[in-house]
């Protein structure tokens, strides 16, 4: 059975800033990925705020281009702007093949086409292959659905469903569009611009599963004939967010320790379902507490969760406060212009006590 020092499983941008910093402090790190390639599919809106330019710097080579504000329509109205919305649209596969080659060239072994197949209760790993791997210490960045989390009992219990399509872009846009409705149940539509083309999709409730393709065509009918986009469809992609906040971020197999990173630790944002860039900050913060527990350090699983949970914590238990204030009003009749404000970040109730 091989061992390596740190097993990272997943290697999306959780994953790959694990397996980055792992192997920077000179562990000995494998990676790897059920996908045969990084970031492909993509299944993203590619949005990043500019505050990741501070934590990765180097991101031009994966941007399409620049964001300057938000633009969010609530039901039929005109749009409300908010200028200070800056950042970037990302080039998704790129970006992730980007983190990849920075951890391949800090050292860590990264195998793509290679599932993770079990986990059992002693810590043993055996990929799809029958390769069976005994690692010292485990990072689960396995995504919304995450085996590893499976492995030790913490599971994101909700997740929100997402349809996608790729459209031509008419005119020259630097907004990301956010399209709010009382039909949309726990989510809601976007418009995000990618140069001359566009990323449209829609988020809702999986009780909300049918009619995605529904709302989703008839959003994309209304904007062709304002004459914003194209009317057929270049790609298509969709994908599941956790929006239930954080799960449990550590637990053991026998004595190996498994860290949760990203979407696997329930980081992506309940409300705007953002999770970029909380699963590079803490696939990077993950891989630190691997190399420091592996170099004797105790405590240093439990400061991984302290240190999460302070940082994305307060943002995480508002978004998750006012996505549930949201949904309660469907036992109501659904929520009014004012509720559906209240739950969307561009708006000062949001911000409220
Ligand atoms: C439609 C859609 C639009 C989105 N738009 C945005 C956006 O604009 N901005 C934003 O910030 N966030 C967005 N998100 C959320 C964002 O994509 C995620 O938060 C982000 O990808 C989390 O990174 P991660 O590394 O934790 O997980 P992932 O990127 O999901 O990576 C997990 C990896 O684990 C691998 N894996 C899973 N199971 C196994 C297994 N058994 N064995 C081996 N490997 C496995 C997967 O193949 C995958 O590569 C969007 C999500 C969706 C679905």
């Amino acid at each position: 059975m091989m061992g390596p020092d740190v097993l990272i499983v997943g290697l999306g941008p959780a994953g790959a800033a694990a397996a980055e910093a792992a192997a920077r402090a000179g562990v000995r790190v494998l990676a790897v990925d059920r996908r045969t390639e990084a970031g492909r599919p993509v299944q993203c809106a590619e949005f990043v705020p500019g505050m990741l330019d501070q934590e990765l710097g180097a991101l031009d080579t994966v941007t399409n281009q620049r964001i300057g504000r938000m633009e969010t329509f609530l039901e039929d109205a005109s749009g409300d702007a908010t200028p200070d919305f800056k950042g970037r649209m990302i080039d998704r596969a790129a970006f992730d093949a980007t983190l990849v080659a920075r951890a391949v060239a800090a050292g860590a072994e990264c195998r793509f086409g290679a599932p993770l197949r079990a986990l059992d209760a002693t810590g043993t790993a055996t990929l799809a292959d029958g390769t069976r791997l005994a690692p010292h210490i485990v990072v689960g960045a396995d995504g919304p659905r995450s085996p590893c989390g499976r492995a030790i009992g913490s599971v994101n219990r909700e997740l929100v469903e997402t349809r996608q399509v790729r459209v031509r872009l008419l005119r020259p846009h630097d907004a990301t569009d956010i399209f709010l409705s009382a039909e949309i149940p726990g989510g809601y539509a976007w418009l995000f611009p990618q140069g001359d083309e566009a990323n449209l999709g829609i988020g809702a409730n999986p009780a909300a599963r049918a009619r995605l393709k529904p709302l989703l065509d008839g959003l994309h009918a209304r904007l062709a004939d304002e004459g914003r986009v194209g009317r057929d469809v270049l790609g298509f992609t969709g994908g599941a967010i956790p929006v239930g906040g954080l799960v449990r971020l550590t637990g053991r197999l026998g004595e190996v320790p498994v860290l949760l990173a990203g979407d696997a630790g329930g980081l992506a944002n309940p409300v705007t379902g953002a999770g970029i860039a909380a699963a590079v900050q803490t696939g990077r913060l993950a891989g630190r507490a691997a190399t420091a527990w592996l170099a004797g350090a105790a405590a240093a699983l439990d400061d991984y969760s302290e240190e999460v949970e302070e940082v994305f914590g307060p943002a995480l238990v508002r978004a998750l406060r006012r996505r549930r204030d949201l949904l309660a009003r469907y036992a109501e009749g659904g929520p009014d212009r004012a509720a559906l404000r209240r739950g969307w970040i561009a708006y000062p109730e949001y911000w409220a006590a």
